[in-house]
C-alpha cells in the first residue's frame, strides 16, 4: 500500500470527492501531491475525473484550520485540544443533565471514513444516550435507499460498476452522469460507442448523455413516476413482462396492476408533456432487451416524491426480470465518497450499523452487550427534525463532523437562523465553513491523505485508503478527537488504529461479518454482504431477495402534485445540481487553484426562448427570488434548458449565490430529503453586459 523511493512516497487512496470510489496510488514528496496514478482501481480501473486528478490543492490551502478555535465573549480564540475537547464535553454533561440526552444531536459526515461514521454514532448512542444521529444522505439518497428497500430488501446498487457495462440498455434517469459520477458515464459511453449497449436518459436538461443518448425524454419537472408507472403497465397490458420471474420472484402483482389504472396513456402525456409515440417506444425498448439497468440520482430524490420515483423504478425492473444477472438491476448513483457508508454504519437515527433496526428489541439487545451499556429505544430525530427541534428549543446541542449543513441543506435562512440559536455547536471541519462560522468550538479535521480508514463507494464497495502525510498544524483525524471526547464523557475507549473499529462493526453487524482490514489490504475491496468467511457480494439477488421469504415485492406508489408550484409571481422552475469541476459548494474545489479559474462561480442557465421573450443576453447578472430568498448571479443562455425551465449549479459559496437560499422546507414524504428540485423563481435583470 505504500512505496518509498528517496523522498518520494508512493501511497494508495480512495477519492474523497464523488461516490464512484476510484482508488489510485498518490505520489508525494512530503505535503506536495505529485502525481495521481489510477492503475488497478477496481472502481475505476486506470479512470479518474478532474477533480480526483487534480483536486488536491485544498489540503494545503492556507486557510486550514491548523488549531482548535473556542468561541469567548463572541470571537473565536485558538485553543488547546485539551482546552477545546475538556469545553465540549463539560457544557455536553451539563446539557445532558438539565434536559436529557435528546436535547443533543449529531450530524456524521458522508466525506469521513466508515470507523467514524460508526463511532459517531457510537458516541451518540452508548455514551451520550440519544438516536439523534444522522448523515448527508438525509439531502439527497435516502429516497433511493427507501424505494430499494421496499421492493428488493437491500440499500444499496444490485450490481458492480462493471456489471453496467454488461447491459444492453441502461436507463438513465435524474442523473447527469457525466459530470457527476464522471467514470461511470465512460463505462456507459464507452459500451455505447462499441455498439454494446443503447441508452434511455429521462432529465429536464439537454446535458451530455442526453446528446448522446439512443432516445432522451424530458418530462415535466417532478413527473418522473407518472412516466415510469405508464410505461411499465403498457408493458404489462403488451403481454411483454416477464411472467415467470413475476410468479417465481415477487410478491404483490395484482395489487400492484391495481393501482396502475391512474396511469393510462392519456393521463401520463397529459401530465408529463411526453407523446404516446416516447412512452410506447420506452416500453418496448426497455421490454425488448435482455438485460437492463437503472441507474439515477437528485433528479428522482430530491422530490416530495423521491422514495416513491424510486419505488416506482425498481418495480419496472421487477416487472421486466431485471434483477441478479450482471447488467440488471437498480444502480442509484451515491452522491458524496463515503455517503454509502456513513449510513451502512449506522449514522442513522432508526438504524444500527448494518441497517438492523434500532425498533428491533433482539437487535438493541445485541448492541447493547457488545457495548456494555443499554442502546436507547427512543426513535431518533434525522438532521431535518434536528433543524425543527432548534427552532422548537427541545434540541440544545449539535456536533456537525465535516458537512457544510449552513448552505448546503434547503431553506438556508431557516437552517442558519438555528444553527445560530445553539446553546453548544461544535463543527469538525477542514476551514472555517459558513456552518463553523456560527460554532462555539471549531475542531480541526485532517482529510483522507492524512489518516488511514475504509470508504464504501455506490457499489457497496469496501476500500482501503492510507495516510499519505502527516496532519497539518494539529489538525486531527475524526476517529481520534471521537475517542477523546467520549473517554472524557466515561466511555472508556480504546482503540488504537481504525482496524480495531472495524473489527468491532464486523463483530455486531451482520452484513459485515467477514470485513477485516488484512483481506482489505491494498488494492483489495469486498463489497458488503460480507459472509464470516470473507465471502462478498458484487452481484446482489442472483438467487434471493432481501426479505424473509426471499422474494421480491412489488409496491403501489402513487404520484402526487409537487407543493411547490409556478404562478404569476414565480413563474419559473428552477432546477439545480453538480458541474463536473466542483463538488457541491465548493469548500475543497475552490481551494485547488486550477479549477478554481476555469469555474470561478455558479451561474444560471436561461434557455434560449427565454432570453429572448426576456432580453436576457449572455452574461447578465440577473436576481433569482423565490418565496424564500434572492441570489445574484450571471446568466448562461445555452439550449441545455428549454423554456420557461433555469438550472442552477449548487457550486454557491456564499448567502448571496448558494441555491439554498431560495429552496424550500418541503421534503420527500417517507425520508424528509429536502425537496431541492421543487422550486419556483422569478428573474429580474439587473445589468446588461
Ligand atoms: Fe472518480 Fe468520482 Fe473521484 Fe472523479 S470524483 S476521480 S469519478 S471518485
Amino acid at each position: 500500500a505504500q512505496i518509498r523511493r528517496g523522498l518520494v512516497q508512493r501511497t494508495k487512496t480512495v477519492c474523497t470527492y464523488c461516490g464512484v470510489g476510484c482508488s489510485f496510488d498518490v505520489w508525494t514528496r512530503g505535503r506536495d501531491v505529485l502525481r495521481i496514478a489510477p492503475e488497478r482501481g477496481p472502481a475505476n480501473g486506470i479512470s479518474t475525473c478532474v477533480k480526483g486528478k487534480f483536486g488536491w490543492g485544498f489540503v494545503d490551502a492556507p486557510d486550514r484550520l491548523v488549531r482548535p478555535l473556542v468561541r469567548r465573549e463572541g470571537h473565536f480564540e485558538e485553543a488547546s485540544w485539551d482546552d477545546a475537547l475538556d469545553e465540549v464535553a463539560g457544557r455536553l454533561r451539563a446539557i445532558v443533565a438539565e434536559h436529557g440526552p435528546d436535547a443533543v444531536g449529531i450530524i456524521a459526515s458522508s466525506k469521513c471514513s466508515n470507523e467514524e461514521a460508526y463511532l459517531a454514532q457510537k458516541l451518540a448512542r452508548a455514551v451520550i444516550g440519544t438516536n439523534n444521529i444522522d448523515n448527508c444522505s438525509r439531502y439527497c439518497q435516502s429516497p433511493a435507499t427507501m424505494g430499494l428497500w421496499r421492493t428488493v430488501g437491500y440499500g444499496g446498487d444490485a450490481g458492480s460498476i462493471s456489471d453496467i457495462a454488461a447491459a444492453d440498455l441502461v436507463v438513465i434517469v435524474g442523473s447527469n452522469t457525466a459530470e457527476s459520477h464522471p467514470v461511470i458515464a465512460t463505462r456507459v459511453k464507452r459500451a455505447h460507442k462499441e455498439g454494446r449497449s443503447k441508452f434511455i436518459v429521462a432529465d429536464l436538461r439537454r446535458h451530455e448523455m442526453a446528446e448522446r443518448a439512443d432516445l432522451f425524454l424530458r418530462p415535466r419537472p417532478g413527473t418522473d413516476l407518472v412516466w415510469l408507472a405508464a410505461v411499465t403497465r403498457l408493458i404489462i397490458e403488451e403481454g411483454l413482462a416477464d411472467t415467470s420471474f413475476l410468479d417465481e420472484r415477487v410478491e404483490g402483482f395484482d395489487a400492484y396492476v391495481e393501482s396502475l389504472a391512474a396511469f393510462d396513456l392519456a393521463t401520463a402525456t397529459r401530465l408529463t408533456g411526453l407523446s404516446e409515440e416516447q412512452l410506447r417506444l420506452t416500453a418496448r425498448m426497455i421490454a425488448e432487451a435482455e438485460r437492463v439497468c437503472v441507474l439515477w440520482a437528485m433528479g428522482v430524490t430530491q422530490h416530495e416524491g423521491g422514495s416513491d420515483t424510486s419505488t416506482a423504478i425498481s418495480n419496472l425492473l421487477l416487472v421486466t426480470g431485471n434483477y441478479g444477472r450482471p447488467g440488471t438491476g437498480a444502480y442509484p448513483l451515491r452522491g458524496h465518497n463515503n455517503v454509502q457508508g456513513a449510513s451502512d454504519f449506522g449514522a442513522m437515527p432508526t438504524y444500527l450499523p448494518g441497517y438492523e433496526p434500532i425498533a428491533d428489541d433482539e437487535v438493541r439487545q445485541k448492541w447493547s452487550t457488545l457495548w456494555g451499556v443499554e442502546v436507547p429505544d427512543r426513535p431518533g430525530l434525522d438532521n431535518h427534525q434536528m433543524i425543527d427541534a432548534i427552532h422548537a428549543g427541545s434540541l440544545r446541542a449539535l456536533v456537525v463532523i465535516g458537512e457544510e449543513l449552513g448552505i448546503v441543506d434547503a431553506n438556508a435562512t431557516y437552517v442558519q437562523e438555528a444553527l445560530g440559536s445553539l446553546e453548544l455547536l461544535v463543527v469538525a471541519d477542514l476551514f472555517l465553513s459558513r456552518t463553523a462560522s456560527f460554532a462555539d468550538v471549531v475542531l480541526p479535521a485532517a482529510p483522507s491523505l492524512e489518516k488511514e480508514g475504509t470508504f464504501t463507494n455506490t457499489e457497496r464497495r469496501i476500500q482501503r485508503f492510507y495516510r499519505a502525510m502527516d496532519p497539518l498544524g494539529e489538525a486531527r483525524a475524526d476517529w481520534v478527537w471521537l475517542c477523546d471526547l467520549a473517554n472524557r464523557l466515561g466511555a472508556g475507549w480504546s482503540y488504537d488504529h481504525p482496524g480495531a473499529v472495524m473489527a468491532e462493526a464486523a463483530a455486531g453487524a451482520a452484513i459485515f461479518a467477514g470485513v477485516d482490514y488484512e483481506r482489505l489490504e491494498g488494492y483489495a475491496s469486498l463489497q458488503w454482504p460480507v459472509a464470516a468467511d470473507g465471502t462478498d457480494s458484487p452481484l446482489l439477488y442472483t438467487e434471493r431477495f432481501a426479505f424473509p421469504s426471499g422474494r421480491a415485492r412489488l409496491v403501489p406508489v402513487p404520484w402526487v402534485e409537487p407543493t411547490e408550484q409556478v404562478d404569476d409571481d414565480f413563474d419559473l422552475h428552477l432546477n439545480n445540481g453538480r458541474l463536473l469541476e466542483h463538488f457541491h459548494e465548493g469548500n475543497m474545489t475552490y481551494r485547488t487553484a486550477g479549477i478554481a479559474e476555469v469555474t470561478p462561480g455558479p451561474f444560471v442557465e436561461v434557455s434560449e426562448e427565454l432570453a429572448a421573450e426576456r432580453h436576457i443576453r449572455d452574461g447578465a447578472l440577473v436576481r433569482l427570488v423565490s418565496r424564500r430568498g434572492a441570489v445574484r448571479v450571471r446568466a448562461l443562455v445555452t439550449d441545455r434548458v428549454r423554456g420557461h425551465e433555469l438550472y442552477l449549479p449548487m457550486n454557491g459559496r456564499a448567502n448571496e449565490e448558494a441555491v439554498n437560499v431560495l429552496t424550500s422546507s418541503s421534503t420527500d414524504r417517507a425520508t424528509h430529503t429536502p425537496a431541492f428540485k421543487e422550486l419556483a423563481v422569478r428573474l429580474e435583470v439587473l445589468d446588461d453586459p
